[in-house]
């Protein structure tokens, strides 16, 4: 393979009825970073339909050139017509790097076309950086997060990864930016699209996506049960933050899984982590340590979560909470 032929950082732009998840956005913001060290481009692949009005954006965000992949096809994310259309794309334009979110669309996507296009794909990266032999390092938690892998793919090209949402951080959004907005046609074999969209079925949404939050109070096992997370949610509410928790209540089915954080469960970086009754294992702290101040509620003193908090309060979470919880509203109404 002649590897000179490369060149470029492309990223997957996902939306989801025609909105940009921000993934792509932080996506962005790493390929920007990527693409000062190469001296290259950073290209979006933006596929959907009617979809062009947003590639402004995508520019303002740090796109040097937009390739929008327009067909009524792509509308809603369907794996052969998406694999076809980016297949073609990747194949024309040939990127030295190809950056996915690591979402359901992305985990999905990427190793179809990673096998489609011969090349090797790291997938759930935390961390992306350029070597000094201008290869894409990839690394990513190994061995139950025991220890970081750096993971090259030096003898295929584009060089393909995953990230996950959250992790990376999108750069200032500078109006006007001015850059190129390409119109890619691709071509369907529809005898291999066996799969049809009959219906989009959404299920009921209560709950702000914990990835969202700016504040979030989590809970661990020394909150114990479904009254310690009563207890959580009253303080959350008071501070309309949102509740999440660590595997150990996922596991036990006092929180469902889509409030998990951590390294089998969501990246989160809100402005104000409460860490409730939580260790601070390894693969707990993979999803949280980036957020912006971290307070640490635990009774053992020599807890790990201490050595990652900005405060730390000792003591049992189940006579902190209500106390907290007291406090902070007749605080908040005094205000
Ligand atoms: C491959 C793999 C992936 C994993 N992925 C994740 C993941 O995504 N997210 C995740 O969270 N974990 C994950 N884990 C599990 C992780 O290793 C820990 O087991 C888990 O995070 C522990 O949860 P915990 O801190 O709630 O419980 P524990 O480790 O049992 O800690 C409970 C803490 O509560 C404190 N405590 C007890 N009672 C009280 C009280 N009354 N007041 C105050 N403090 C009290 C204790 O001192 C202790 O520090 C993963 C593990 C593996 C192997």
């Amino acid at each position: 393979m002649d590897k000179s032929l490369y060149k470029n950082i492309f990223v997957f732009i996902e939306q989801r009825e025609n909105v940009i998840q921000p993934v792509a956005l932080e996506l962005l913001g790493k390929a920007t970073e990527l693409a000062t060290v190469l001296q290259e481009k950073v290209i979006a692949v933006f596929p959907g339909h009617q979809i062009a009005s947003q590639a402004q954006m995508l520019i303002e965000y740090g796109a040097d050139e937009v390739i929008c992949v327009d067909a009524p096809e792509l509308k809603d994310y369907m794996t052969e017509p998406y694999a076809q259309a980016i297949d073609q794309v990747i194949n024309k334009y040939k990127p030295s790097i190809m950056l996915f979110g690591a979402t359901t669309i992305g985990r999905d996507l990427a190793p179809r076309l990673s096998a489609r296009l011969e090349t090797g794909l790291t997938a759930d990266c935390t961390k992306l950086e350029i070597s000094e032999e201008r290869e894409l390092l990839m690394t990513r938690p190994a061995f139950g997060g025991n220890l970081m892998a750096t993971i090259i793919c030096s003898e295929h090209r584009p060089q393909m990864s995953t990230v996950r949402p959250g992790v990376m951080q999108r750069i200032e959004r500078t109006s006007g930016r001015k850059g190129d907005i390409i119109s890619f046609q691709p071509k369907f074999d529809g005898a291999k699209c066996k799969v049809r969209l009959i219906e989009n079925v959404k299920k009921q949404k209560t709950k702000i996506d914990i990835t969202e939050a700016k504040i979030l109070i989590s809970g661990g096992r020394g909150v114990g049960n479904q009254d310690g997370f009563d207890q959580l949610q009253k303080l959350a509410d008071t501070l309309h933050a949102e509740v999440s928790a660590s595997r150990a209540v996922v596991d036990a089915g006092v929180v469902p899984h889509d409030r998990q954080v951590g390294q089998t469960g969501k990246t989160v970086r809100p402005d104000l982590y409460i860490a409730a009754g939580i260790s601070g294992a390894i693969q707990h702290l993979a999803g949280m340590e980036e957020s912006d101040y971290i307070i640490a509620i635990n009774k053992d003193k020599f807890a790990p979560i201490f050595n990652t908090s900005d405060l730390g309060i000792v003591g049992d979470v189940n006579k902190i909470v209500p106390i907290l919880t007291e406090r902070l509203s007749q605080e908040l109404a005094n205000r």
